[in-house]
């Protein structure tokens, strides 16, 4: 409960309390936590307060913040969970309430490195069908390691951000020689994005059971990907320009702490993984995210079963002793459900286009210059309560 009015169905009650970067008028910007339809502008509030560390909420990133590391976190958590619970904090706060349809949301951190997975068992099995139609649909590396790739950090791009088309070379199988051009295969990929805060050393790998230590929050994630130029370069190093292009976040950060009455345990695991990939209490989270297309829900794709757990992701590609960073991005790949209605990417919902989806009675296959994608996502806990975690959008303009 608070002081502070919530609106029926927000996505961000008062047990939430995710963190932003937002600009209001010409002001620099700064952190801000979501409530309701506003934003409470921390900096003043904690500076009142003499919190420690509460000038890094002055900050034009969260980066300052997510270093400080997870007892901080939880303390900054509880002193947020006491202002708006408390009604003996509603002078000191209410001054510094912000509408949020009066700020612009900013990239929440800058992103140092920027790592994709590819952990949804399902989406993993449509992929290996479409790119790879005449051999076992997933990989034998597949159920032993998380498979992913390092992507683009400098492109990693708020939400809001429009998506120029890229262009790029490819080449059908039916054509003699490849074309350089914009992309006519120009994709979504619904995925969710974990937010690393604690750094780690050079040459030590983190373990499955640090996840918490270092993580500390999630967000939405559309991995845009043109189809045509990935499927031409892929072979033998992986993604590169078909993703680079930009990849959109959503501008909240949920913290894994106000995300964890969510968590489910993570679905079987058939072989057994090895020892470093193995855990007692590995989790996945309740999420069931919902994607529009022109305003058109599309499909609507579960997290909870996703095959690889976000600790397994983080224990694998440090396994090497490669160092996390503070503003570290990993992304759990696009995620896809069994039913049709709960695919992750265009690729799938169309069948690689031979099966259109039927939007206002028009037929509708990749994505269309003018085209708008808004990806919303909620997390349910086992009592039913039910937590939002924002949006991210972006719309197409042409290459
Ligand atoms: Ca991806």
């Amino acid at each position: 409960m608070s002081w502070i009015e919530i609106p029926e169905g927000s996505p961000f009650g008062a047990d939430n309390l995710p963190l932003g970067v937002f600009r209001y008028g010409d002001e620099e910007p700064r952190v801000g936590a979501a409530i309701g339809d506003q934003v409470i502008d921390l900096a003043p509030v904690a500076s009142a307060e003499m919190l420690d560390g509460a000038q890094l909420f002055a900050q034009p990133t969260l980066n300052g913040f997510l270093a400080l590391g997870r007892p901080a976190w939880r303390a900054t958590r509880n002193w947020l969970l006491d202002l708006v619970s408390n009604p003996g904090q509603r002078d000191a706060v209410e001054p510094h309430l912000i509408p949020q349809s009066a700020v612009t949301m900013q990239l929440p951190f800058e992103v140092a490195d920027y790592v994709d997975f590819y952990a949804s068992e399902q989406h993993a099995t449509n992929l290996g069908r479409l790119f790879r139609p005449d051999s076992e649909p997933l990989l034998p590396n597949w159920k032993h390691l998380p498979v992913g790739y390092h992507g683009r950090a400098g492109t990693i791009v708020a939400s809001g951000t429009d998506i120029v088309r890229p262009s790029g070379q490819r080449k059908s199988p039916t054509e003699p020689v490849p074309s350089f051009g914009p992309s006519q295969r120009l994709d979504i990929e619904v995925e969710l994005g974990y937010v690393v805060g604690t750094p780690s050393t050079l040459g030590t790998p983190v373990s499955v059971d640090d996840f918490e230590n270092h993580v500390f929050g999630v967000v939405l994630v559309n991995d845009w990907s043109a189809r045509d130029l990935q499927a031409w370069e892929y072979v033998p190093l992986g993604p590169f320009l078909g993703k680079s292009f930009a990849t959109s976040i959503s501008p909240w950060v949920i913290s894994l702490d106000a995300l964890n009455p969510a968590a489910v345990p993570l679905p079987a695991q058939d072989p057994p993984v090895l020892p470093y990939l193995a855990g007692k209490n590995l989790t996945n989270y309740d999420i069931t995210f919902e994607v529009r297309l022109n305003g058109h829900v599309i499909s609507t794709p579960p997290y909870r079963d996703t095959y690889w757990s976000p600790a397994q992701m983080l224990a694998h590609l440090t396994a090497n002793g490669a160092t996390l960073r503070t503003g570290d991005l990993y992304a759990s790949g696009t995620i896809s459900g069994p039913e049709k209605t709960q695919r992750g990417s265009l690729i799938e919902l169309t069948w690689a286009g031979r099966d259109p989806l039927v939007l206002d009675g028009q037929e509708h296959t990749f994505l269309q210059d003018g085209d708008e994608v808004t990806i919303t996502a909620w997390a349910t806990t086992p009592t039913g309560k039910r937590l939002g975690l924002g949006e991210v959008s972006g719309t197409i303009t042409p290459a």
